[in-house]
């Protein structure tokens, strides 16, 4: 990721007081290429002392203040990722697609900013968008 802050600076920025924890958890996010669960965080953590729920409610903090943003696998769990992967710019959730490996099945956020994949629902009515994802499938460079 193309950052130079560090990530007492990241979360200070995002108004999250900084903690052993949220350094932790954000610096396994800082340093993964690809959206990962909980379960995922907790073990590349690798530290049987980690507490689960405070890592939990740490993602759940992450979210809301919009530092990282959550997307759903195949097998519909949850994945978190930051808002700003692969870019040097923050994404929001409507300029960045998920590209999911069929191989690995790792989900990879990617900027989309030469297309504008959102539909027009204004010309239906009735329609109101809370949220929007754009999902690409395919195969990563780790797998072919
Ligand atoms: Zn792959
Ligand atoms: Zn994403």
């Amino acid at each position: 990721m193309a950052t130079k802050e560090n990530p007492g600076e990241i979360l200070h920025k995002y108004g999250l007081k900084v903690t052993a924890t949220r350094i932790r958890v954000l610096d396994v996010l800082i340093n993964s290429p690809v959206a990962l669960s909980h379960s995922d965080i907790i073990g590349l953590i690798d530290d049987p002392m980690i507490d689960k729920v405070t890592v939990y409610r740490t993602l759940n903090a992450f979210t809301t203040q919009g530092l990282t943003h959550k997307v759903a696998n195949e097998d519909r769990n949850w994945l978190y990722a930051l808002y700003f992967h692969n870019s040097n710019q923050p994404a929001t959730s409507d300029d960045h697609a998920h590209f999911i490996c069929r191989q690995c099945e790792r989900i990879y956020c990617m900027p989309i900013t030469s297309m504008n994949p959102k539909p027009d629902v204004r010309e239906i009515g009735g329609f109101v968008i809370t949220s929007h994802e754009h999902r690409i499938h395919g195969v990563c460079p780790e797998c072919h």
